[in-house]
Protein backbone atom coordinates (compact mmCIF):
# COMPACT_ATOMS: atom_id res chain seq x y z
CA UNK A 1 0.00 0.00 0.00
CA UNK A 2 0.67 3.92 -0.14
CA UNK A 3 1.88 5.04 3.13
CA UNK A 4 -1.45 4.54 4.81
CA UNK A 5 -3.96 7.29 5.54
CA UNK A 6 -7.18 7.09 7.95
CA UNK A 7 -9.97 9.20 7.67
CA UNK A 8 -12.52 9.28 10.51
CA UNK A 9 -16.13 8.68 9.62
CA UNK A 10 -18.58 10.49 12.12
CA UNK A 11 -21.68 12.01 13.10
CA UNK A 12 -21.87 14.00 15.89
CA UNK A 13 -23.81 16.72 17.29
CA UNK A 14 -21.97 20.78 18.28
CA UNK A 15 -20.89 18.93 21.15
CA UNK A 16 -19.68 16.27 19.49
CA UNK A 17 -22.33 13.56 20.87
CA UNK A 18 -22.05 10.19 18.73
CA UNK A 19 -23.90 7.27 20.64
CA UNK A 20 -26.36 6.48 23.23
CA UNK A 21 -27.08 3.10 25.40
CA UNK A 22 -24.88 1.55 22.60
CA UNK A 23 -26.59 2.70 19.55
CA UNK A 24 -27.01 5.97 17.90
CA UNK A 25 -28.84 8.99 19.38
CA UNK A 26 -30.93 9.48 16.60
CA UNK A 27 -33.20 7.26 13.73
CA UNK A 28 -34.29 7.83 10.51
CA UNK A 29 -31.33 9.79 8.90
CA UNK A 30 -31.61 7.52 5.92
CA UNK A 31 -29.74 9.80 3.56
CA UNK A 32 -27.18 10.12 5.58
CA UNK A 33 -26.30 6.30 6.04
CA UNK A 34 -27.09 6.49 2.29
CA UNK A 35 -23.62 8.77 2.07
CA UNK A 36 -22.15 6.86 4.57
CA UNK A 37 -22.18 3.73 2.86
CA UNK A 38 -21.55 5.30 -1.10
CA UNK A 39 -18.71 7.30 0.39
CA UNK A 40 -16.91 4.10 1.97
CA UNK A 41 -17.54 2.13 -1.08
CA UNK A 42 -16.54 4.20 -3.79
CA UNK A 43 -12.85 3.32 -4.50
CA UNK A 44 -10.40 5.90 -5.32
CA UNK A 45 -9.93 6.67 -8.98
CA UNK A 46 -6.47 6.21 -8.38
CA UNK A 47 -5.15 3.40 -10.40
CA UNK A 48 -3.17 0.87 -8.81
CA UNK A 49 0.92 0.30 -10.35
CA UNK A 50 -0.28 -2.51 -12.30
CA UNK A 51 -3.13 -0.22 -13.71
CA UNK A 52 -6.57 -1.97 -12.04
CA UNK A 53 -9.03 -0.35 -9.69
CA UNK A 54 -8.83 -1.62 -6.16
CA UNK A 55 -10.79 -4.42 -4.61
CA UNK A 56 -12.24 -2.77 -1.82
CA UNK A 57 -11.61 0.04 0.80
CA UNK A 58 -11.65 -1.24 4.66
CA UNK A 59 -13.74 -0.16 7.53
CA UNK A 60 -12.17 -0.35 11.25
CA UNK A 61 -14.41 -0.42 14.08
CA UNK A 62 -14.86 -1.25 17.53
CA UNK A 63 -16.52 -4.14 18.88
CA UNK A 64 -19.02 -2.55 20.37
CA UNK A 65 -19.83 -0.91 17.28
CA UNK A 66 -19.74 -4.07 14.98
CA UNK A 67 -22.27 -5.20 17.96
CA UNK A 68 -24.42 -2.23 16.88
CA UNK A 69 -25.06 -3.45 13.53
CA UNK A 70 -27.70 -5.60 13.37
CA UNK A 71 -26.65 -8.95 12.38
CA UNK A 72 -27.90 -9.27 8.86
CA UNK A 73 -26.20 -5.50 8.02
CA UNK A 74 -22.93 -7.10 8.91
CA UNK A 75 -19.91 -7.78 7.89
CA UNK A 76 -21.05 -4.24 6.17
CA UNK A 77 -20.91 -5.08 2.46
CA UNK A 78 -18.68 -4.16 -0.20
CA UNK A 79 -15.98 -3.28 2.11
CA UNK A 80 -13.59 -4.87 4.10
CA UNK A 81 -14.57 -4.73 7.69
CA UNK A 82 -12.13 -4.98 10.50
CA UNK A 83 -12.63 -5.48 14.21
CA UNK A 84 -11.09 -4.23 17.20
CA UNK A 85 -11.24 -6.66 20.27
CA UNK A 86 -9.21 -7.33 23.39
CA UNK A 87 -10.47 -10.82 23.08
CA UNK A 88 -9.16 -11.37 19.96
CA UNK A 89 -5.59 -12.68 21.40
CA UNK A 90 -4.93 -14.45 18.21
CA UNK A 91 -3.39 -13.02 14.69
CA UNK A 92 -5.91 -12.24 12.24
CA UNK A 93 -6.75 -14.66 9.86
CA UNK A 94 -4.61 -14.19 6.39
CA UNK A 95 -7.87 -15.27 3.89
CA UNK A 96 -10.94 -14.70 4.81
CA UNK A 97 -14.16 -13.80 2.70
CA UNK A 98 -15.09 -10.18 3.08
CA UNK A 99 -18.59 -10.13 2.04
CA UNK A 100 -19.26 -12.62 4.91
CA UNK A 101 -17.18 -12.09 7.75
CA UNK A 102 -14.94 -9.32 9.74
CA UNK A 103 -10.98 -9.24 10.00
CA UNK A 104 -10.47 -9.73 13.72
CA UNK A 105 -7.47 -7.73 15.51
CA UNK A 106 -6.84 -7.01 18.78
CA UNK A 107 -5.49 -3.54 18.65
CA UNK A 108 -5.78 -0.32 15.76
CA UNK A 109 -1.64 -1.32 15.26
CA UNK A 110 -2.74 -4.54 13.98
CA UNK A 111 -5.38 -3.42 11.86
CA UNK A 112 -2.66 -1.18 10.05
CA UNK A 113 -0.25 -4.17 10.16
CA UNK A 114 -3.03 -6.36 8.42
CA UNK A 115 -3.90 -3.97 5.36
CA UNK A 116 0.13 -2.97 4.98
CA UNK A 117 -0.03 -6.76 4.28
CA UNK A 118 -3.08 -7.33 2.90
CA UNK A 119 -4.05 -8.67 -0.89
CA UNK A 120 -7.59 -8.16 -0.37
CA UNK A 121 -6.62 -4.42 0.13
CA UNK A 122 -4.60 -2.63 -3.20
CA UNK A 123 -2.30 -0.19 -2.44
CA UNK A 124 -4.56 2.37 -3.38
CA UNK A 125 -7.35 1.57 -1.40
CA UNK A 126 -8.87 4.30 1.30
CA UNK A 127 -9.08 3.01 4.84
CA UNK A 128 -12.00 4.31 7.33
CA UNK A 129 -12.14 4.56 11.34
CA UNK A 130 -15.98 3.88 11.26
CA UNK A 131 -16.10 4.27 15.50
CA UNK A 132 -16.80 4.05 18.19
CA UNK A 133 -15.35 6.88 20.54
CA UNK A 134 -12.64 4.57 21.73
CA UNK A 135 -11.45 3.66 18.35
CA UNK A 136 -11.32 7.30 16.96
CA UNK A 137 -9.73 8.02 20.26
CA UNK A 138 -6.90 5.85 19.25
CA UNK A 139 -6.63 6.99 15.95
CA UNK A 140 -6.44 10.25 16.94
CA UNK A 141 -3.19 9.44 18.33
CA UNK A 142 -1.91 7.85 15.32
CA UNK A 143 -0.17 10.37 12.38
CA UNK A 144 -1.88 8.30 10.10
CA UNK A 145 -5.12 10.22 10.61
CA UNK A 146 -5.24 12.48 8.47
CA UNK A 147 -8.75 13.31 7.87
CA UNK A 148 -12.32 13.79 9.36
CA UNK A 149 -15.53 13.55 7.43
CA UNK A 150 -17.94 14.66 9.82
CA UNK A 151 -21.87 14.83 9.50
CA UNK A 152 -22.59 17.96 12.02
CA UNK A 153 -25.96 17.45 13.58
CA UNK A 154 -27.26 20.66 14.32
CA UNK A 155 -30.55 19.15 16.14
CA UNK A 156 -29.91 18.60 19.89
CA UNK A 157 -29.74 14.69 21.28
CA UNK A 158 -29.03 13.50 24.66
CA UNK A 159 -25.70 11.05 24.03
CA UNK A 160 -23.41 9.62 26.69
CA UNK A 161 -20.55 8.82 23.93
CA UNK A 162 -18.31 11.63 22.54
CA UNK A 163 -16.16 12.06 19.73
CA UNK A 164 -12.87 12.66 21.38
CA UNK A 165 -11.64 15.57 19.44
CA UNK A 166 -13.64 19.32 19.49
CA UNK A 167 -14.02 20.25 15.95
CA UNK A 168 -14.99 24.02 16.74
CA UNK A 169 -17.31 25.72 13.79
CA UNK A 170 -16.82 29.46 15.49
CA UNK A 171 -12.55 29.05 15.62
CA UNK A 172 -12.20 26.63 12.37
CA UNK A 173 -9.74 25.12 14.48
CA UNK A 174 -10.00 21.96 16.94
CA UNK A 175 -9.15 21.77 20.90
CA UNK A 176 -7.89 18.35 22.55
CA UNK A 177 -5.33 16.23 23.68
CA UNK A 178 -2.95 15.67 21.24
CA UNK A 179 -5.38 17.10 18.64
CA UNK A 180 -3.13 19.21 16.57
CA UNK A 181 -4.99 21.55 14.42
CA UNK A 182 -7.64 20.76 11.98
CA UNK A 183 -9.12 23.12 9.29
CA UNK A 184 -12.54 22.34 7.64
CA UNK A 185 -11.97 21.86 3.84
CA UNK A 186 -14.34 23.51 1.13
CA UNK A 187 -16.40 22.21 -0.48
CA UNK A 188 -14.81 21.64 -3.98
CA UNK A 189 -12.22 19.74 -1.86
CA UNK A 190 -15.18 17.86 -0.39
CA UNK A 191 -16.40 16.49 -3.69
CA UNK A 192 -13.35 15.71 -4.96
CA UNK A 193 -11.98 13.89 -2.35
CA UNK A 194 -15.15 11.66 -1.83
CA UNK A 195 -15.65 11.87 -5.96
CA UNK A 196 -19.53 13.41 -5.60
CA UNK A 197 -21.11 16.14 -5.69
CA UNK A 198 -22.05 16.18 -2.24
CA UNK A 199 -25.28 18.18 -1.03
CA UNK A 200 -24.43 21.18 0.14
CA UNK A 201 -25.62 23.08 3.34
CA UNK A 202 -28.01 22.33 5.97
CA UNK A 203 -30.24 18.85 5.12
CA UNK A 204 -33.33 17.51 6.92
CA UNK A 205 -34.57 14.41 7.60
CA UNK A 206 -36.81 13.11 9.93
CA UNK A 207 -36.92 16.37 11.80
CA UNK A 208 -32.76 16.51 12.10
CA UNK A 209 -31.26 18.87 10.08
CA UNK A 210 -27.17 17.78 9.55
CA UNK A 211 -24.00 19.45 7.27
CA UNK A 212 -21.47 17.13 5.54
CA UNK A 213 -18.32 18.59 6.15
CA UNK A 214 -14.20 17.26 5.85
CA UNK A 215 -11.86 18.37 8.32
CA UNK A 216 -7.86 17.75 7.55
CA UNK A 217 -5.09 17.83 10.18
CA UNK A 218 -2.42 20.76 9.49
CA UNK A 219 1.23 19.48 9.42
P1 LIG B 1 -16.24 1.18 20.35
O1 LIG B 1 -17.10 0.90 19.17
O2 LIG B 1 -15.09 2.12 20.20
O3 LIG B 1 -15.76 -0.25 20.87
C1 LIG B 1 -15.09 -0.35 22.10
C2 LIG B 1 -14.47 -1.73 22.18
O4 LIG B 1 -13.38 -1.81 21.28
C3 LIG B 1 -13.89 -2.07 23.55
O5 LIG B 1 -14.88 -2.52 24.45
C4 LIG B 1 -12.89 -3.14 23.16
O6 LIG B 1 -13.57 -4.34 22.81
C5 LIG B 1 -12.35 -2.58 21.85
N1 LIG B 1 -11.19 -1.73 22.11
C6 LIG B 1 -11.14 -0.41 22.39
N2 LIG B 1 -9.87 0.01 22.57
C7 LIG B 1 -9.10 -1.07 22.37
C8 LIG B 1 -7.70 -1.29 22.40
N3 LIG B 1 -6.83 -0.29 22.69
N4 LIG B 1 -7.22 -2.52 22.15
C9 LIG B 1 -8.07 -3.53 21.85
N5 LIG B 1 -9.41 -3.39 21.81
C10 LIG B 1 -9.92 -2.18 22.07
O7 LIG B 1 -17.17 1.61 21.61
P2 LIG B 1 -17.66 3.03 22.17
O8 LIG B 1 -18.50 2.73 23.35
O9 LIG B 1 -16.55 3.99 22.30
O10 LIG B 1 -18.61 3.59 20.99
C11 LIG B 1 -19.85 2.95 20.70
C12 LIG B 1 -20.93 4.02 20.60
O11 LIG B 1 -20.60 4.93 19.55
C13 LIG B 1 -22.30 3.43 20.27
O12 LIG B 1 -23.29 4.20 20.94
C14 LIG B 1 -22.39 3.65 18.77
O13 LIG B 1 -23.72 3.71 18.30
C15 LIG B 1 -21.69 4.99 18.63
N6 LIG B 1 -21.17 5.25 17.30
C16 LIG B 1 -21.54 6.42 16.69
C17 LIG B 1 -21.07 6.75 15.46
C18 LIG B 1 -21.47 8.04 14.82
O14 LIG B 1 -20.97 8.37 13.74
N7 LIG B 1 -22.35 8.82 15.43
C19 LIG B 1 -20.15 5.86 14.73
C20 LIG B 1 -19.82 4.65 15.46
C21 LIG B 1 -20.32 4.37 16.70
P3 LIG B 1 -13.72 -5.56 23.86
O15 LIG B 1 -14.58 -5.04 24.97
O16 LIG B 1 -14.37 -6.64 23.05
O17 LIG B 1 -12.31 -5.91 24.29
Amino acid sequence: MLPLELTLVVAATRNMGIGRNGTLPWTGLKKEMAYFARVTKRLPSVLNRDGNTPAMNAVIMGRKTWDSIPPKFRPLKGRLNIVISRSHTEPPAKQINAETEAVKVGSLEQAIQYLESSSTIAQSSKVFVIGGAQIYASALQLKEARRVLLTRVMSDFECDTFFPLQLSEDSSEAKGDNAGRWVRKSKEDLDQWTGETVPEGIQEENQTQYEFQMWERVE
